[in-house]
């Protein structure tokens, strides 16, 4: 990682802190009267034993009086400890709350192939674990990193202050744990890199074991499962142990050379006190606090280090996300949908989703206003993909999708989606009730309005009957509907939304005949009157439609209606002849 990179991940996540001036004010400035507190102790202390043992006689009024002060010192210490602890915590989950903000936000604006590249797991783990680690890295780091150092100056001076021939021995041992700390930094951010990648891998494949868990248990996949976590779950468990072990020497190696330092101190103190008068034991006892004191906050600087290599780790999944263009980006002076759509034309379209492979070639059409046009052909064959690049959610390589003559790209995508209702083959609806689910087509919509939806998609029955009718859960925390209920609502959702062009990726899975007619009769209604493109895979949809594109190869082979294509007896023909051999068989 070069230096420049380092700079900006500390000095982004800096910038979140500082959207909170007061707050972070409060928690620096109530660890300084804290710090400034505790480095006063051990000199009260001093004077509370000199002033014991001044005399021969045992002075009990000051030992009293000494213990009074100091325990008041420590509670104040404490009382202004507390206060900061929750000004630390409220900072801590503001900036928590702003940083996973960011990233939902950014996740909402990303373009769909920024998913295609990713599992949801690991994108999931980055807005939670990683977000939690840069804030614990920038919070703790800053403010451990305030008291340690404000520790450190404090104790120093008052060793010095102290006795300078004892001062001079604490810090022998300090080059070596610096050197030390700065190496340790260097590789343990690579080391925690290496966990958080581990960390996603292992969130990714639980989250695919959760929604896959049918396919799992209807393919006998446990075992497979098994295995697979058991190599991600291990990853991680090496990837954290090299961590941690690279940690486990650093740590006691730095107790170890600062417990010398101390060797040193008690050992140099003893022959003082007995050859210097000056020299007291309350000197000897209050010096061989500071010199405690001051390998704590050593110490801590050294943690840190390790606190913000993971967060900077982190740090950097983090603004990786943050940082991905948006690829697909409105036109500087967006148009909005046009009033007119007359037609949807595709002109020498070509496309790939990776420049390697060209998966849409030449492909040129026209849907006229208020007609159907069936998309039809094998698998692979690109029909998915050119309805996705209707609804731009990629980019063309070359060529031009108009929408009554504009241009998609010059249409505000807001706008652009919003006027194209796509039904897809996977009913998706969101864990809320089915009048929810439906009003996020139309957020305005009347009971009334509802109702016809749910009508026109051969729906009302069936929702009648639910417990609580429209107003009944679904999802994962309510009612199970079937396949053909879940196309029904999506298709009431559709009808509700009321837009004038329809991309519809009709649904493969045979459902019972009853349904199946339900499903036609909704669909008829959908499509009447709107400019409409269908992935079709039913005959009947197939034959109604006002225009047949074969597709193959991601090229067009034929175009024309039923009839024509039939008399043409190429691959339209044999397509329809395997249908109906498959229906018939
Ligand atoms: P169809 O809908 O006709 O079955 P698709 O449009 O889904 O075909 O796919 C056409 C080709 O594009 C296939 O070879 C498929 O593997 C590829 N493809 C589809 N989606 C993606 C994607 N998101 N990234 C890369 N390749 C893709």
């Amino acid at each position: 990682m070069k230096p420049k990179e380092k700079k900006s991940v500390i000095r982004r996540i800096s910038k979140y802190l500082f959207e909170h001036k007061t707050l972070f004010a409060t928690t620096l400035i109530l660890a300084c009267f804290m710090t400034g507190l505790s480095v006063f102790v051990p000199t009260v202390i001093q004077e509370v034993l000199d002033k014991i043992f001044e005399s021969d006689k045992f002075q009990n009024k000051f030992l009293i009086q000494g213990i009074v002060v100091i325990g008041l010192m420590f509670l104040v210490k404490e009382i202004l400890n507390c206060l900061r602890i929750r000004a630390n915590n409220k900072l801590e989950q503001k900036v928590i709350f702003k940083i996973r903000k960011d990233l939902h936000d950014k996740l909402l604006d990303l373009p769909i192939n920024f998913y295609d590249r990713r599992k949801s797991g690991e994108i999931a783990s980055r807005v939670v674990e990683d977000v939690q680690n840069v804030e614990r890295a920038i919070l703790d780091g800053t403010e451990q990193g305030v008291i340690a150092c404000l520790t450190l100056g404090g104790v120093t001076t008052m060793m010095f202050l102290q006795e300078p021939r004892l001062a001079f021995l604490v810090f022998l041992p300090l080059p070596i744990l610096v050197i030390l700390g700065f190496n340790y930094a260097k590789v343990s951010k690579k080391n925690w890199k290496a966990v958080r990648e581990a960390s996603g891998e292992l969130n990714s494949l639980l989250v695919e074991d959760i929604q896959g868990n049918r396919l799992i248990q209807a393919f006998a996949l446990k075992s497979r499962e098994r295995t697979r976590f058991d190599a991600t779950g291990k990853q991680l468990e090496k990837r954290s142990l090299e961590a941690m072990y690279r940690w486990s020497i650093q740590g006691p190696g730095a107790n170890f050379l600062s417990s010398l330092g101390i060797l040193a101190v008690v050992g140099m103190g003893a022959f003082l006190l007995k050859t210097d008068p000056s020299f007291t034991s309350g000197k000897f006892f209050a010096f061989l606090l500071y010199a405690n004191m001051f390998y704590e906050p050593v110490r801590q600087l050294v943690s840190i280090n390790n606190l913000i290599a993971a967060g900077k780790a982190s740090g950097e999944r983090v603004f990786e996300v943050l940082d991905t263009p948006l690829e697909i980006v409105n036109h500087y002076d967006p148009h909005p949908f046009p009033r007119k759509i007359n037609q949807v034309e595709f002109q020498k379209v070509t496309f790939a989703y990776d420049e390697r492979i060209s998966i849409i070639q030449d492909l040129s059409f026209t849907i006229p206003e208020g007609s159907t046009t069936a998309l039809v052909g094998p698998t692979g064959a690109g029909k998915s993909t050119t309805a996705n690049l209707l609804l731009r959610y990629y980019d063309l390589t070359s060529g031009s999708i108009t929408i009554g003559n504009k241009s998609i790209n010059q249409i505000d995508l807001t706008s652009l989606r919003q006027n194209i209702g796509l039904v897809s083959q996977d009913p998706f609806l969101f864990d809320a009730t089915v009048r929810e689910n439906l009003l996020l087509a139309k957020p305005n919509a009347s009971d009334n309005d509802i109702w016809k939806s749910l009508e026109m998609a051969s729906a009302k029955e069936f929702v009648e009957a639910l417990p609580a009718q429209e107003n009944t859960m679904l999802g994962e925390r309510g009612i199970r509907l079937s396949m053909g209920e879940k196309q029904r609502i999506t298709l009431a959702r559709a009808l509700l939304k009321d837009p004038p062009i329809i991309i519809l990726d009709e649904a493969t899975a045979s459902v019972d005949v009853e349904t199946e007619r339900c499903i036609q009769n909704a669909l008829e209604n959908l499509v009447r009157g709107r400019t409409t493109l269908i992935i079709a895979h039913r005959l009947s949809t197939i034959r109604n439609a006002d225009q047949i594109l074969f597709m193959e190869g991601g090229e067009l082979k034929e175009k024309g209606n039923h009839q024509e294509l039939l008399s043409l007896n190429g691959r339209y023909s044999k397509f329809c002849e395997y249908q109906e051999n498959v229906i018939h068989r």
